[in-house]
């Protein structure tokens, strides 16, 4: 017999757009090329999805160019009232695109619910923003003439996603273009296209204009990409993945002087100082480890627990860890889903072996499966020596490395030893220490006695090698205008 879950599960993935999505319109790839779309917890074949060939990027900005103009003039309050009912449409439509975000990425039901609600409200915010583009006019110093600064949009831009937040990371990007009244060229991850494309049809439906959003769905990234990001055509490039690909994407920008955003990768470190509240310290380990299974930039990647609470708080978190309960993302109940693909289960794997040759103890987890899927076990490993490879390569899953720390002095240099600098966690009752190792510590956020901090109301984005440029906050839309100075002789 058939179940509920079986039959939504066929229902959404039926019903998902498998085309591109390039100047209003859904089509093949030009070469009729198609990508597979797998189900990470089974490995099977979820559905086909057309796959872009260079010619097909091309057309789609050549879309967003056609587009810009007439976008760029449309009124703000127009611009937000899409914005608005695509945030609507996202929140009515919650249950079956986070059916279609767990089947091709894995995480739970109740997870990938919560990551749509999430990803609409950047859309919600970026509405509330468009309306409050605001400039100035100023008196020049000699008194002689007048200043009128203005915003513009920056132009066509280019958009590249990961898989981890298939929807949100798109609406962190789509969200602001649109509010600053940029027309768009995305590329979602081809691991998981379908969020993406479901959300095309969000925001046709909420009646963004043809070209103003042109999704590219493909199995050649850098192929299709590079001759866009050098095309001069293109005014911006915003990516959100890893460090290695941005660099080498920057160096593409440098081309045709490219404005970018670069949400890259991250190293977080998560301190618990001996004055913390153990139980609260342990619920944001939970949540700062565990959301996304540790599939995320700002997932606590090295565990800095003062010695003299180390026991109790391993036991602690180990028993928390052990709990969970590991399966399908669509079944009931589930915690942890499986691995996004093969390769990331295996580097998992390979980082823990690496740790435990190096003297790490396992005291929960520490094994990959069970199952068909790319599972990998809630683990969580004691003494971790530094020499230990996954206290500088982000592990991406269910992995709690701890070692233990004796002073302030140690710590702060321990965490802010690495070329990232994207968030640390930081667990303390005094406010004062909480101040001061929050100034000291290099990162672009900082969450104290919080194991999450995004928000899409605050900046979000990286020092050193984690990124250029802050997303949501009152200054992700600037990321998508240009400041013109208008001088008038008086
Ligand atoms: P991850 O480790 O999360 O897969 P990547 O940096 O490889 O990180 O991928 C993030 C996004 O960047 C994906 O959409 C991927 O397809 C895209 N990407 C990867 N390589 C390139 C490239 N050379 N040019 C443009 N986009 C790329």
């Amino acid at each position: 017999m058939v179940s509920a879950s079986q039959e939504h599960e066929a229902r959404v993935v039926d019903a998902a757009p498998k085309k591109l999505y390039i100047n209003g319109q859904w089509r093949d790839a030009r070469e009729g090329r198609v990508l597979n779309v797998h189900d990470p917890s089974t490995g099977s074949v979820l559905c086909t999805v057309a796959d872009a060939s260079p010619e097909d990027g091309r057309d789609a900005l050549d879309a967003a160019q056609a587009a810009q103009k007439d976008f760029a003039a449309m009124p703000p309050r127009k611009r937000a009232s899409i914005l608005m009912r695509a945030f609507e449409l996202m929140h009515e439509r919650q249950d079956d695109l986070a059916m279609l975000m767990t089947l091709e990425m894995g995480k739970p039901l109740a997870e990938a619910a919560g990551e749509v609600a999430y990803a609409a409200e950047f859309f919600r915010h970026f509405a509330e923003e468009a309306t409050r583009i605001s400039g100035g006019y100023q008196t020049a110093p000699a008194g002689n003439a007048r200043f009128v600064i203005r915003k513009e949009p920056v132009g066509p831009s280019l958009l590249i996603t990961p898989w981890n937040f298939p929807l949100a990371m798109g609406t962190r990007k789509i969200g602001p273009a649109i509010a600053a009244g940029c027309t768009s060229v995305l590329k979602p991850a081809e691991l998981t296209p379908l969020s993406m494309l479901a959300l095309a049809q969000v925001l046709e439906d909420a009646g963004a204009p043809p070209g103003v959003v042109n999704i590219v769905v493909t199995s050649t990234a850098g192929q299709v990409m590079e001759p866009l990001i050098r095309s001069g055509i293109a005014r911006k490039l915003s990516f959100t993945g890893s460090t290695p690909v941005g660099k080498k994407l920057l160096e593409q920008c440098a081309d045709k002087v490219l404005r970018t955003s670069m949400e890259l990768g991250g190293n977080a470190a998560f301190v618990v100082f001996e004055d913390a509240d153990l139980d609260k310290a342990v619920e944001g380990a939970m949540l700062a480890k565990m959301r996304n299974s540790g599939e995320a930039c700002t997932a606590a990647n090295r565990m800095f627990i003062h010695r003299s609470v180390m026991h109790e708080f391993s036991e602690k978190l180990a028993q928390r860890m052990g709990q969970l309960k590991v399966g399908r993302g669509v079944d009931e109940g589930v915690q942890v889903g499986p691995m996004v693909d093969a390769t990331q289960r295996d580097k998992v794997k390979e980082l823990v072996d690496d740790a435990v040759g190096a003297g790490a103890k396992v005291v929960v987890g520490g094994e990959a499966g069970p199952g068909e899927g790319f599972f990998y076990q809630p683990t969580v490993l004691r003494d971790v020596p530094l020499q230990a490879r996954m206290w500088n390569e982000e592990i991406f899953g269910p992995v709690a490395p701890l070692t233990p720390f004796d002073t302030e002095t140690e710590v702060v240099d321990l965490v802010n030893d690495t070329e990232y600098g994207l968030v640390n966690y930081v667990y303390t009752n005094d406010l004062t220490r909480a101040l001061r190792v929050a100034e000291n510590i290099e990162s672009g956020m900082v969450g104290l006695n919080q194991g999450v901090v995004s928000n899409p109301a605050a900046p979000f984005g990286g020092m050193k090698e984690s990124g250029l440029g802050r997303e949501g906050g009152d200054t992700g839309i600037d990321e998508f205008l240009e400041t013109k100075y208008i001088g008038i002789a008086m």
